[in-house]
């Protein structure tokens, strides 16, 4: 479960999907962009 208060955007877990073509620091960007009601750059 996703909890925003402890999250430091450090995009690790985009990083780390082997599905998606992320490293930390664009992982990092697009997880605040998805976070703040955006898609990220995600393909959802
Ligand atoms: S960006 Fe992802 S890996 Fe990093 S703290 Fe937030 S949920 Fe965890």
């Amino acid at each position: 479960m996703f909890h925003e208060k402890q999250c430091d955007f450090c995009g690790e877990c985009l990083a780390k999907c082997h599905y998606l073509d992320f490293n930390a620091e664009t992982g990092s960007e697009a997880f605040r962009k998805l976070v703040g009601g955006g898609k990220g750059g995600l393909d959802l």
